[in-house]
């Protein structure tokens, strides 16, 4: 599709990497169709580095994931923003949500919630637990039980998985996911956020948590998350290789063939920069694969055979 025109100019993308290793492909494809979605709509995109689960990340790996997306030339705008630094912007969010009394400390335990068949029943809610050494809970007030994506159409989610009170600081004290995406992406003003269909269940927590804070809701897109086989995402544990950073234009073809987007062969470009250019005027957003997944299997050094994978 022709981008919606209703954004030029105010459109404001991310791509929010963890920094848990270097990129590979399939951090590259989502790194890939956010930067398309916003250039094709003459908007911004921002890169966030998401460090706030420090036992996770790997020392080096936001400065390699930074030098990689330049070789890819895939240039943000503005500062490159690092969770680590941000904790008095999500403690604020925590203290307003405390004062409303919509947060509670909860201590129930894995094992304690597996025996309630999965999914935690709220049962702390009315304890008046200490906050320290517990887990902190926010009040589910605005069930989304489904919502549209931009290209995955319909997701429905199990109401008691919509109801459920979730974890927005950790037990260890570390905030969680679910709060600081929602907290950067408010702050940061993102309006479009593209990225991989792994993240497309907890995107419902993420709406009812813009809903909470009442703000507005920014448009979901999902592209198929790049899995070895199905059900299994790409990523340091399965050996996904890094990508190469010395001969971007291979992988990059690939990235943009994974993305369905319209390429000539390879040989028709004298750079990366001149087919990264090309994708972006050429960039058609109804060409984006409507599947959850795509297997990639590597046929030879930096070339690659895609297998949708339906549901
Ligand atoms: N940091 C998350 C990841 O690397 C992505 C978060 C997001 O895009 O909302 O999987």
């Amino acid at each position: 599709m022709s981008p919606n025109a209703e954004y030029f100019g105010s459109y404001r993308g991310r791509f929010a990497p963890s920094p848990s290793g270097p990129l590979h492909f399939g951090s590259l494809v989502a790194a890939l169709a956010s930067y398309l979605d916003a250039k094709a709509h003459h908007g911004q995109w921002l890169v966030r580095i998401e460090d706030i689960d420090t036992p996770r990340m790997i020392d080096g790996a936001d400065s390699d994931i930074l030098a990689t997306l330049d070789a890819y030339g895939l240039h943000w705008d503005g500062t490159v923003v690092y969770q680590s630094q941000r904790h008095a912007l999500y403690q604020d969010t925590l203290n307003t949500l405390n004062k409303l009394g919509l947060v509670y400390p909860c201590q129930c335990t894995r094992k304690e919630i597996k025996a309630m068949g999965g999914l935690y029943d709220n049962r702390c809610r009315n304890k008046s637990l200490p906050q320290s050494q517990n887990a902190i809970r926010i009040e589910q007030h605005f069930p989304i039980t489904g919502f549209n994506d931009a290209i995955q159409g319909r997701v429905d989610i199990p109401p008691s998985l919509a109801h459920e009170d979730y974890i927005i600081r950790r037990r260890d004290g570390l905030f969680a996911y679910q709060l600081v995406v929602v907290v950067d992406d408010i702050e940061q003003g993102i309006t479009h956020i593209v990225r991989g269909a792994d993240l497309l269940e907890p995107t419902a927590r993420q709406i009812s948590l813009f809903n909470q804070l009442k703000q507005s809701v920014p448009f979901y897109s999902h592209v198929p998350l790049a899995v070895a086989k199905p059900g299994f995402k790409l990523s340091k544990q399965n050996h996904a290789p890094a990508i190469n950073k010395t001969n971007p234009m291979p992988t990059l073809h690939a990235a943009l063939r994974f993305l369905g987007q319209p390429v000539d062969s390879l040989e028709n470009y004298d750079s990366s920069k001149a087919l990264l250019q090309h994708a972006v005027q050429n960039y058609d957003f109804n060409r984006l694969p409507k599947v959850p997944e795509i297997q990639v299997r590597p046929t030879a050094e930096d070339s690659f055979e895609f297998i949708p994978v339906h549901r």
